[in-house]
């Protein structure tokens, strides 16, 4: 049988200090087991070479269909999950080439909220503990400050001390979320990772959840990687923003330009979807043709051309498009930009 080769060719980049997480193409891959030898018969390329860069105490948003990588890609650069190939910079570290004892003290630093705040709580612990475990873990404050300390965070997440003896049970879809900001913001984290935190709250909760990370970024100067489907969400808490398409960052750069602008096909579908709160609008919604292909079996070139309608039969499913700038930091991956 061929050996299953993985590309991992890229240039390496010098950390610049106003970043605090540069990711150069990154890529997670997953093997595919088969026969009976359950060898690697192939990939799913979850993620596939990805580049974007994330500016000290601001959000970017990461947007796509389900399944586009998006979860994969922010777990690959917290390390819960074994990079494949390319570079997670975080403060100018490569995360993936440190010792167990030095992530260990990093965890810290990178933290990640879930978006079942139902399932990522143990329902056996009292929410102090919940909150507290990794603080005493990791020696955040003196024993003799703790309890005053949790209590500081749990009243800065919205939360009533009184309340900390607690179990998860007993708390709404809201409240249980705002636990969890509380046990990730517990550890004095610099970037948080936020992973649909509010999709499954009700529209109302969703508001004030979102309201909350915001006050919390001013507080603590945190920087956000926001992981969403839901756009209107995404435009009202993001600085950045970035289009996933199977596996491909496909457009990236400021939310004013990517809004006002969109510019890829893929974007222009996507953002074309977003009601307009006035009934005098007509919305003209392009409704893609056909299904997203496997990110096992991904098509040439690019991937998208398979439900493009600006498709150019012979470059773009025949030549992978390189990204390219086209000023005040607004990228996109698409041939219709080659000459710009
Ligand atoms: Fe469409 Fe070609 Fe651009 Fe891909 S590279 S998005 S197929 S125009």
């Amino acid at each position: 049988m061929a050996k299953l080769e993985i590309e991992n060719n890229f240039t390496p980049i010098v950390h610049d200090d106003k970043y605090i997480l540069e990711v150069n193409k990154l890529k997670k891959y997953f093997p595919i087991k088969g026969g009976l030898l359950q060898s690697t018969v192939g990939h799913v390329r979850a993620v596939d070479g990805i580049t974007f860069n994330i500016e000290r105490g601001t959000t970017m948003g990461l947007v796509g269909e389900s399944g586009c990588g998006k979860s994969t890609a922010g777990r690959t650069i917290l390390r819960l999950l074994e990079k494949t190939g390319g570079q997670v910079l975080f403060n100018g570290q490569e995360v993936h080439d440190l010792s167990k004892k030095e992530l260990k003290k990093l965890r810290t630093k990178m933290q990640i909220i879930f978006q079942d705040p139902y399932s990522s709580l143990s329902p056996r612990l009292p929410i102090h503990e919940i909150i507290g475990e990794a603080v005493r873990e990791h020696n955040i404050v003196p024993s003799n400050e703790y309890n005053d300390y949790i209590d500081q965070i749990m009243r800065n997440c919205g939360l009533q001390p009184y309340h900390k003896d607690r179990y998860p049970h007993e708390f709404s879809g809201g409240q249980r979320q705002r636990i969890c900001i509380a046990r990730a913001l517990a550890l004095n984290p610099e970037f948080v990772v936020c992973d649909e935190p509010v999709s499954a709250l009700d529209v109302s909760i969703q508001a004030q959840i979102i309201n909350l990370l915001k006050d919390l970024q001013e507080q603590y100067n945190l920087t956000y990687l926001f992981i969403s489907h839901d756009l209107s969400v995404v435009e009202h808490i993001s600085d950045t923003i970035g289009v996933m398409y199977l596996g491909d960052l496909v457009e990236y750069g400021k939310k004013e330009d990517i809004f006002a602008e969109p510019l890829h096909p893929y974007t222009k579908a996507l953002f074309s979807a977003i009601p307009i709160p006035d009934p005098t609008v007509k919305m003209n919604r392009v409704i893609l043709e056909g299904s997203i292909p496997s990110p096992a079996n991904p098509p040439k070139g690019c991937k998208f051309h398979t439900r493009c309608q600006y498709c150019k039969k012979g470059l773009c499913d025949e030549v992978k498009p390189e990204m390219k700038d086209l000023g005040n930091g607004h990228h996109v991956v698409c041939h219709l930009y080659n000459d710009k």
